[in-house]
């Protein structure tokens, strides 16, 4: 329960514990969190948990509009990488232990704290210095290597985002799990998508971002089944999402391409 109720900290006192070249950076953090917008510290705030480097204290805006309360001053986390990772650590282990992952487009955060699995990999079109520079729609792995693909956020910047899924479902072991977020309007039972809006002032107002396809809506479960996963969701409790600054419409789709119950990722 979020029954914590301590007010945060002044920006340069909110540093965890930690090293001590750990806190500067939650004060360099929380310095320039401040210079581009101090209207996100001004009143009380509640502090957060960040799950993945322990940081408790005050989060750091971020989005346009800001979403407040999302970036982690410690280890840069934003709501779907600690929603993500509250889910590998379910029960007090950790999911992802010794299996072969492959991790599109990594974010720092989880990048550092999968970083130590000698299985990890990661894969981008376009970011440097991932293991696999690769399209995700025409990937060069065989098939049925990995037990884990991570992709926050990827999906609604692929033209063919049907083709992506097809792929991650081939790479995956049977058994193996692809862990997916996307922006998605759960006020809407159907993504909103148009192949013809390719400007990114239109794009940015139709699917909120310049570089998005689409906007998914209730369906995008559907559309990860017709790859032929079966498909979960996983969130927690909303004091949790308060204590974890998560955001409460979002949640993570654990994405399973069936076969035998002994190979599962779990
Ligand atoms: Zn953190």
């Amino acid at each position: 329960m979020a029954t914590d109720t301590t007010r945060a900290q002044p920006p340069a006192g909110s540093a965890g514990q930690g090293s001590d070249r750990l806190d500067w950076t939650v004060a360099r953090r929380l310095a320039g969190a401040w210079l581009r917008d101090r209207h996100q510290f001004a009143g009380a705030k509640l502090p957060r948990t960040c799950p993945i480097c322990g940081h408790t204290g005050i989060m750091i805006g971020v989005g346009h509009p800001p979403r407040w309360d999302s970036r982690c001053a410690r280890c840069g986390s934003r709501e779907r990488h600690r929603l993500l990772w509250l889910w590998v650590t379910e029960g007090g282990g950790n999911r992802l232990a010794g299996k072969h992952i492959l991790h599109f487009a990594p974010e720092k955060a989880l990048r550092k704290a999968l970083g130590t699995n000698p299985g990890y990999e990661t894969a981008d079109l376009l970011q440097p210095g991932v293991t696999h520079k690769v399209d995700i729609t025409r990937l060069p792995m065989a098939d049925g290597i990995y037990d884990v693909v991570i992709a926050n956020h990827v999906l609604e910047h692929i033209d063919d985002d049907r083709q992506a899924l097809r792929e991650l479902f081939r790479v995956l072991k049977p058994g193996g799990q692809a862990l997916l977020t996307v922006p998605l309007n759960p006020t809407r039972e159907t993504t909103y998508e148009d192949p013809a809006i390719k400007d990114p002032a239109a794009r940015n107002a139709h699917f909120n971002a310049p570089d998005h396809r689409r906007y998914y809506g209730l369906d995008f479960a559907d559309r990860v089944k017709a790859a032929g996963f079966t498909v979960e969701t996983f969130r927690v409790p909303p004091p949790l999402e308060v204590r974890y600054g998560l955001l409460p419409m979002e949640w993570l789709y654990i994405a399973t391409r069936p076969g035998d119950a002994g190979a599962r990722a779990e």
